[in-house]
């Protein structure tokens, strides 16, 4: 199958209001071009300069939205947040804070996403959920920073009961958050290609695809 034939039959599985992030590490800048042709202008990287260069070399398609998905290194924040609309990926206070200051010196504010670590993983960063509902008034003091919702990545090895109800959970944080605060958390991202069905029965609102619109990657 083609990316382009992938990308319909995803399309048909989702409802329309699922925003569908393309995550295109390790993916060529011509099956990103196929996948724009299909309709795709959310895009996801998880290395910034890996991500450069192919915004350099897709310079011709303005209306792209970018995602940044991986790990912030505080280092580089200011130059995601100069090329990134979206970022996933803010997994603790410090970057949260850093992020902010940066943010007051661009023309639009970031959309941001915190990341749960909704079970234990010692190989995911995340907010664990006591430490990220106490530093709710912090965060409410971020105003360079839209904070829309929650991202989440589960750990493998899960069944699909667990995996639907951890997914749950994150949906059931965000009420929480809401209730607690009044930062606007409306959105979900949460879903990979193994288990984004699972994730549109939670309530995910945005999915981020790679493996399955674009083809195992090598490493
Ligand atoms: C790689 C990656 C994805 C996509 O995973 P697939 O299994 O290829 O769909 C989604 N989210 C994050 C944070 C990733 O790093």
């Amino acid at each position: 199958m083609t990316v382009t034939q992938r990308i319909n039959q995803i399309r048909q599985q989702i409802p329309s209001h699922v925003r569908l992030v393309a995550i295109t590490k390790q993916v060529s800048v011509e099956a990103m071009r196929e996948a724009y042709a299909a309709g795709i202008r959310d895009f996801g990287e998880n290395r910034l300069q890996e991500a450069l260069l192919k915004q350099e070399q897709l310079q011709d398609l303005p209306d792209i939205c970018w995602h940044f998905i991986g790990h912030l290194q505080a280092n580089k924040a200011k130059k995601i947040l100069e090329h990134f609309q979206w970022i996933h990926s803010v997994d603790d206070r410090a970057i949260a804070q850093r992020l902010n200051r940066l943010a007051a010196e661009l023309s639009h504010p970031p959309q941001v996403l915190l990341q749960v670590k909704i079970l234990p993983d010692p190989n995911k960063y995340g907010w664990q959920t006591p430490e990220l509902l106490e530093s709710l008034p912090e965060l409410e003091q971020y105003h360079h920073l839209q904070i829309q919702g929650l991202m989440t990545i589960l750990p493998l090895g899960l069944s699909d009961e667990q995996i639907l109800a951890a997914f749950k959970s994150t949906r059931e944080l965000a009420q929480k958050i809401k209730q607690k605060s009044n930062l606007p958390i409306e959105q979900l991202s949460m879903g990979m290609s193994n288990d984004y069905l699972l994730a549109i029965e939670a309530c995910a609102t945005i999915i981020r695809l790679g493996r399955i619109i674009f083809g195992e990657r090598i490493s």
